[in-house]
């Protein structure tokens, strides 16, 4: 993926940046619930992530989304390639998606390694991806994420498919109902001690990432860090997202910067 500079440079219009954690930007998703029911803002942990995170074995604090996206206006063409499996538009023989988001993870990566070893506590040892479960999605097709990751260079090297879909139906209801269950998710092959760089397309709720981290804990892993490419927000879910996805969108999308290394100053999550 030598070329991922060049691959992604047409397509920043449709990268957001994702904010730091601060109050009104949750630590672990670096946004908020996609709900509109009554928050309480300034939250430290979004109402998802309380949800996504509790009665799980152990969660992942770690959650980096490389951009934002929604599922409509300005930021909906990132959630159209991500989540309808859509090739990018324009320009004419630009990128599939798959090369479009190897291309992706490959540059942030690269530019962020450190931030991601950094917090996983030490190198990774593995790089694994969140298989298929029906839930969440507008399109239930085969999940093409361990191509795109095999498709990266710095990562192909660590990377094992270790998670499948669990057989409990009961499980993934709670999935579907944007709840954790790690019984969503079988381990196969040994983790134990392992650091696992969890790489999903689309994070939602929580519940997907959260459920795999859980499995992956129980069968021994050390360390997970989520990267996932974009992470799906609700503008309008409450004020401090209108404020911060305008802001976001006011801003040229930058690949050098990530919320766990761009300081927290300048997204305001108590009201103006
Ligand atoms: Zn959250
Ligand atoms: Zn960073």
């Amino acid at each position: 993926m030598g070329d991922a500079f060049a691959v992604t440079r047409p397509y920043l219009p449709l990268f957001r940046n994702v904010p730091a954690a601060r109050p009104g930007v949750c630590r672990v998703c670096h946004w908020g619930p996609n709900e509109r029911r009554p928050v309480r803002e300034p939250y430290e942990m979004c109402a998802s992530c309380r949800r996504t995170t509790g009665g799980v074995f152990r969660h992942t604090p770690h959650v980096v989304p490389i951009s934002l996206c929604a599922r409509r206006g300005d930021g909906a063409q990132l959630y159209d390639i991500v989540a309808r499996q859509r090739d990018p538009a324009s320009p004419p023989g630009g990128p599939d998606r798959s090369r479009f988001l190897a291309a992706t993870l490959a540059r942030f990566h690269r530019a962020h390694r450190a931030c991601l070893t950094r917090a996983a506590g030490g190198e990774f040892t593995l790089v694994t991806t969140v298989p298929g479960t029906r839930t969440e999605r507008p399109v239930e097709a085969f999940h093409p994420m361990p191509r795109v990751v095999g498709m990266v260079g710095d990562l192909t090297g660590l990377h094992r498919p270790v998670l499948l879909p669990g057989d409990s139906e009961s499980a993934l209801s709670r999935l579907a109902r944007r709840e954790s269950d790690e019984r969503a998710f079988h381990v196969i092959g040994g983790v134990r001690g392992a650091r696992v760089l969890l790489v999903d397309d689309l994070f939602v709720s929580g519940a997907r990432v959260q459920s795999a981290a859980a499995a992956l804990f129980r069968a021994g892993a050390t360390a997970v860090v989520a990267l996932v490419v974009a992470r799906l927000v609700d503008p309008a879910s409450t004020s401090a997202s209108a404020r911060n996805w305008a802001r976001a969108s006011a801003e040229l999308f930058d690949f050098e910067r990530c919320c766990l290394c761009t300081p927290a100053a300048g997204f305001l999550g108590r009201p103006a």
